[in-house]
């Protein structure tokens, strides 16, 4: 019967192809193709059973090709096919022979319906890998963009800013008898510093996105900078009566960093414990020493400098979020142009650079609050946490 089976499909093979391709038009599947399918079907009626299974794997392999579509189409083709088989056959012979005929086939067509879909669905899977890394090409590629357009976009403000500064400074010397006129001018200047600050924050958040901000590494002392940067803070403390107090580290605080931009990245964590916290608060900096299981000849672990606040606090939904880039822009009802105004929000910079650069310096930032309250002020704690470097990082050569 197996032989009778290659024949009959052999001499049918053309009618098969064309009646198939009829009903089933507008496919990847020509006829070549097919004529090729009904000749290992034909063939492999007669194989050994093992054998059957590989031959469809390796006709798949070449036949199919690397379209998910064409092996789509081909589960389309297969089942015509089927159909048209059985149609035949039933018209030349009795059923019980046809039934049969269909046993010695069902097994190759499932095979060969196996590993079309098999084939379609890596396919796609394949495809859609490809069309999620390219969109995540795009994605990044926009990105680039965005940073690199606030970049030109702040660095453009600078000039019609010194501009304005400049004719405010004549007016100043032209005035300089008219101490009443010299109060708005004072209101200019404090308008002109944030807009620098505002400006500088702008560049630096967009060279921290480019990888392009430089870090100078010197021995310092982490104590000295948490001083140096109150110091300079005092007086915005004392306008709004809250008070900072810097507790004495008592563990070694030495090690390899850039001061100026270690400053930067504590003066923001400390104007923000300012910002969120109520007048009469306080503002409180320690120190410990952590992951001292991580030293070695060249780091004696880490200092995690803690600054903790008596303000609002933060909701545990927003503790990751507000470390994003103008993660609380949205909320632009909030947004004040003093920077110690209680509860008075800025563009979202603060944390996104202050992140960066501890994070260039390979260390780490993070939040902790009991949750966001106004009434009650559960307060908050950044942690700044350093790697206390015996000698200069290799990077940092
Ligand atoms: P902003 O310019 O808005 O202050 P930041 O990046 O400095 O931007 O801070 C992001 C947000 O994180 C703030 O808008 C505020 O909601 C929250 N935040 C930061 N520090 C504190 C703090 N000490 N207490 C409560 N909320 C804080």
């Amino acid at each position: 019967m197996a032989e009778g089976l290659n024949l009959w499909l052999r001499q049918n093979a053309a009618v098969l192809c064309s009646a198939t391709l009829r009903r089933a038009p507008n496919m990847l599947v020509d006829e070549d193709d097919l004529f090729e399918f009904l000749a290992l079907l034909a063939d492999s009626v007669t194989a050994l059973p093992e054998m059957q299974l590989a031959n469809v794997q390796s006709w798949a392999l070449t036949s199919i090709g690397h379209d998910a579509r064409g092996a789509y189409d081909w589960l389309v083709v297969l089942r015509v096919l089927k159909q048209e088989i059985i149609a035949r056959l039933e018209r030349q012979f009795p059923p019980q022979e046809t039934l049969r005929a269909m046993r010695q086939l069902d097994d190759i067509l499932t095979y060969a319906v196996i590993e079309a879909s098999q084939l379609a669905t890596d396919m796609q899977r394949a495809d859609l890998i490809e069309h999620m890394v390219q969109l995540r090409r795009q994605e990044d590629r926009l990105e680039e963009t965005k940073t690199k357009f606030i970049a030109v976009a702040a660095h453009e403000l600078k000039t019609p800013l010194t501009i304005i500064e400049g004719y405010a400074n004549i007016l100043r010397a032209e005035l300089k008898n008219e101490p009443r006129l010299n109060v708005y001018l004072d209101g200019f200047n404090n308008g002109f510093r944030r807009m620098r600050e505002v400006i500088g924050d702008l560049i630096d958040v967009s060279l921290l996105d480019l990888k392009s901000f430089e870090i100078k590494y010197r021995e310092i002392n982490l104590e000295r900078a948490v001083l140096l940067t109150a110091d300079s803070l005092k007086r915005y403390f004392a306008e709004r009566q809250v008070d900072l107090v810097i507790l004495p580290f008592g563990v070694p605080s030495s090690t390899y960093g850039d001061e100026e931009k270690l400053k930067k990245a504590l003066t923001k964590v400390l104007m923000n414990g300012l910002k969120y916290t109520p007048d009469g608060g306080r503002v409180t900096v320690t120190a410990v020493t952590t992951r001292q299981d991580e030293s070695s000849d060249e780091m004696g672990g880490f200092l995690d400098i803690q600054v903790t606040d008596t303000g609002i606090g933060i909701a545990a939904t927003d503790l990751e979020l507000i470390f994003n880039k103008f993660g609380t822009a949205a909320d632009a009802s909030l947004h004040s142009s003093s920077k110690t105004k209680f509860k008075g929000g800025g563009p979202g910079l603060g944390l996104p650079i202050a992140r960066g650069i501890i994070e260039a310096h390979g260390g780490r930032i993070w939040a902790q609050s009991a949750g966001y309250d106004e009434e009650t002020c559960p307060g908050s704690t950044f942690h700044i946490e350093l790697p206390l470097w015996l000698k200069e990082p290799m990077w940092g050569m």
